[in-house]
């Protein structure tokens, strides 16, 4: 059986035109545009990529956004005073400490420093705990995504069996997290590098969630016909016709597994584009919420 392809950007697309209409509305309502702070240490090419695409985004649906960059000789305290300066600014909704930091920070502790109600990325304890409590949360936004994906495809999650591979704090456990929650409802796996006999879990997944980082590592005997699955992973890899000598593929054998499954993501247009529109909809509510 030939798979249908979930196309995450046309959905992004939706989701950032409902964004867009929603910030208008805001606006008239005589408030000021939701204005989100990224915060960017050093000169990582890729992270200043994600940084520029989150500003561009931020102003196509009409919020303001500032990049406060810095070099990566900044010290740890020196930003943890910019965090406190930026969690008191009334004019800051939403802030984004863009990863990875230089290796003399602890990461922890500067994500933790972050006012939780500014927190759009969700990687703050609170956020998090409540994400697991079920109460109400900034989600991170790689798997608020996939859950506004399999949402838009019309995916049935409740009492569906989901098999998550990866336990990251960013994609994994938030991934099986919101799929667990009552409202999705689904029965959740979470495999990681020391589970056993992995391929046997992940073949009986209806939705099967790859957040591994490791290129085409699920292939077609992992998959049962029919799965719904969704590849989060990015990752490069060498190739010779492209003219930056690189190409980006996933964590699933796309080709191979498009002849399994019902549904499945391609990589790049999956569910990278929805990492985007979800921090957009984070900073919005980030907005409405602490600006009633
Ligand atoms: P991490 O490296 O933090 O986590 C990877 C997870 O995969 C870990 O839990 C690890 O297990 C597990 N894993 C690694 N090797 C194996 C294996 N052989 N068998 C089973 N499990 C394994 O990565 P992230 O969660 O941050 O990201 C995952 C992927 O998603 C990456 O490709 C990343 O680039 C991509 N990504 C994409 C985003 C998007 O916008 N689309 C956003 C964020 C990430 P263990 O814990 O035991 O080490």
């Amino acid at each position: 059986m030939a798979s249908s392809i979930i196309d995450g950007k046309a959905i992004a697309a939706q989701v950032r035109a409902e964004v867009k209409e929603a910030v208008a509305q805001w606006v008239a309502q005589g408030h000021r545009s939701p204005f989100l702070a990224v915060v960017l240490i050093g000169d990582n090419p890729a992270s200043a990529s994600y940084v520029r695409g989150k500003a561009k985004a931020c102003a196509e649906v009409g919020m303001g956004s500032e990049t406060i960059q810095h070099p990566a000789s900044m010290t740890e305290k020196a930003l943890l005073e910019l965090i406190q300066h930026l969690n008191a600014d009334e004019k800051v909704d939403g802030i984004l400490v863009q990863l990875p930091l230089p290796p003399h920070m602890d990461e922890k502790k500067v994500l933790h420093a972050i006012a939780p109600q500014k927190d759009v990325d969700g990687f703050h304890p609170e956020n998090a705990g409540n994400l697991v409590i079920g109460q109400p949360a900034f989600s991170p936004a790689t798997p608020a995504g996939v859950m506004e994906l399999l949402k838009r495809s019309r995916v049935e999650t409740r009492g569906a069996h989901a098999v998550v591979i990866g336990r990251s704090n960013i994609v994994g456990k938030p991934m099986a997290n919101l799929l667990i929650q009552p409202g999705a409802d689904a029965t959740v796996t979470v495999c990681h590098s020391r589970t056993k006999n992995l391929a046997a879990l992940s073949v009986q997944a209806d939705i099967l969630v790859a957040a591994i980082g490791k290129p085409h590592f699920v292939t077609p005997g992992m998959v049962k016909e029919g799965a719904v699955v969704i590849d989060v992973g990015i990752n490069r890899i060498e190739d010779p016709s492209k003219k930056n000598g690189y190409r980006l593929v996933g964590d699933v054998d796309f080709h191979a597994v498009s002849q399994k499954a019902a549904l499945i993501t391609p990589v790049p247009g999956g569910v990278g584009p929805m990492t985007i529109a979800m921090l957009l909809k984070n900073t919005l509510a980030a907005a409405t919420k602490n600006h009633p």
